[in-house]
């Protein structure tokens, strides 16, 4: 039987005010665009000695773009993902601010419950929308966005003009 995890339970309101507390401790509290690569290759590792960065091939990733090990501290991103982020590729950014939103919200797997894979799971405890909820709201918050129309937000904050739509009508 496969399995699905079922995380604690997580408001889009709480999780937009966590993602502003973590810009707000990285020390880009007021920015528009979100240095990604800086972060995950600089800023994290200064203050989390544990925290690992491993840029593997294509073959070596099973399909996923990027992952996060919390057992091992470890963000896997696939070296082509890695080389469009660096890029400002806006659905790369994304893929990396989704991973940094398991590694803030998911580092303690043991509060997973482990349901079968066909279960309802509502989507405030499902990891994969908890993680996609921060990488909205750490690279477009809707304080900042907020009066700006979607093509303005996906210039500033080098997002997807369809990530920056749907930023849009929470904002
Ligand atoms: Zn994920």
């Amino acid at each position: 039987m496969t399995t699905r995890l079922m995380a604690p339970p997580l408001s889009r309101n709480a999780i937009e005010k966590f993602a502003n507390y973590v810009r707000k401790e990285l020390g880009i509290g007021k920015d528009l665009y979100v240095p990604i690569i800086s972060i995950v290759e600089h800023i994290i590792p200064q203050i989390d000695d544990t925290f690992q960065i491993d840029t593997p091939y294509e073959n070596e990733m099973l399909g996923e773009y990027a992952n996060y090990c919390p057992q091992t501290n470890t963000l896997s991103i696939r070296q082509d993902v890695y080389l469009a982020a660096c890029n400002d590729d806006p659905r790369q950014r994304f893929t990396i601010a989704h991973e940094l939103g398991h590694y803030f919200m998911h580092d303690e797997i043991t509060n997973f419950s482990r349901c079968p894979s066909n279960a309802y799971i509502p989507s405030y405890r499902d990891p994969e929308w908890q993680a996609n909820v921060f990488a909205s709201s750490f690279l477009m918050p809707k304080d900042l966005i907020r009066g700006m129309s979607a093509s303005e937000i996906s210039t500033s904050c080098k997002t997807s003009l369809q990530s920056a739509e749907i930023a849009l009508k929470y904002a």
